[in-house]
């Protein structure tokens, strides 16, 4: 993504229909340890992307990985968070998908380009990467004692298959746009323990580590999938505790 001549050759070859961008840093606490390159992969990447399918006139469709992260997750500026809820990023990750975000709606409304920007909230499955929080949690809970961080904050979180099914409904649609995918639900990370302990049957002990605490929270996101569901006709299945049951299904 920071090398816009591999771009050039690697869709010159391809000549894609669609294009799904979910190349990033994508973790919010490592955004705060590498926040030149998470601005130029998640950022910049994006603009590369971009020019690269303007250049070769590529008449695409392309979808942008956006995310709930947009939002500052305070009270004042309303929760549920929607598709024009104001945002207000706070981290480096948010700020970099920000600008990602509008350049992908300038390039929609200058050249009109098809683009869809999908705002999806926390998606899981057992492919989560080690270091998110619901891996994090089921990966130590064997062992009885969780290292964790910020346990007051709450996400919505959503089984990832179900997400995937959105993002390729959002480019089957005439006319591009963006959408909010959400449970629509929202519960605290320590919720998602009591979740764990009820599946693992035994209690886990928490030791707070000031290591995964970070320097900005976004304390709630709650999403309004409303929209989709009006548009796309596209509904989050999975809420709750069944995520953990799904997420634990390694063998699928
Ligand atoms: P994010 O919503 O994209 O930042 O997804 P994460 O799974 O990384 O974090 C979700 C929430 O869990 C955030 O509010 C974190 O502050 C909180 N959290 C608490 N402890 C931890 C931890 O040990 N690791 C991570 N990654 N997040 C934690």
């Amino acid at each position: 993504m920071t090398d816009p001549f591999s771009l050039l050759h690697a869709l010159k070859k391809c000549q894609p229909d669609e294009i799904y961008n979910l190349a990033a840093q994508s973790h919010v606490q490592v955004s705060w340890e590498t926040p030149l390159y998470t601005a130029q992969t998640t950022g910049i990447g994006v603009l590369n992307l971009l020019e690269a399918v303007r250049i070769l006139d590529l008449k695409c469709k392309i979808y942008q990985a956006s995310t709930s992260e947009l939002f500052s997750g305070n009270i004042l500026d309303g929760i549920p968070q929607n598709e024009s809820t104001h945002k207000d990023p706070k981290s480096p990750y948010g700020t970099a998908k920000l600008y990602a975000f509008q350049i992908c709606k300038n390039y929609r409304e200058a050249f009109g380009m098809f683009i869809c920007n999908g705002i999806l909230f926390n998606h899981e499955s057992y492919r989560r990467g080690d270091n998110f929080v619901t891996k994090k949690i089921l990966n130590q809970a064997e062992s009885g004692l969780l290292h964790l961080g910020n346990l007051s904050a709450s996400r919505d979180w959503g089984y990832a298959p179900e997400y995937v099914e959105g993002m390729w409904k959002m480019l089957q649609q005439d006319e591009p746009d963006d959408y909010v995918l959400a449970t629509g639900e929202t519960h605290s990370i320590l919720e998602f323990v009591e979740w764990t302990e009820k599946e693992f049957g035994k209690k886990l002990s928490i030791m707070i580590d000031n290591e995964f605490i970070r320097p900005n929270e976004v304390w709630v996101l709650k999403g309004d999938p409303s929209t989709a569901k009006k548009v796309l006709g596209w509904e989050a299945k999975t809420k709750g505790r069944d995520l953990v049951k799904k997420m634990l299904q390694k063998d699928v």
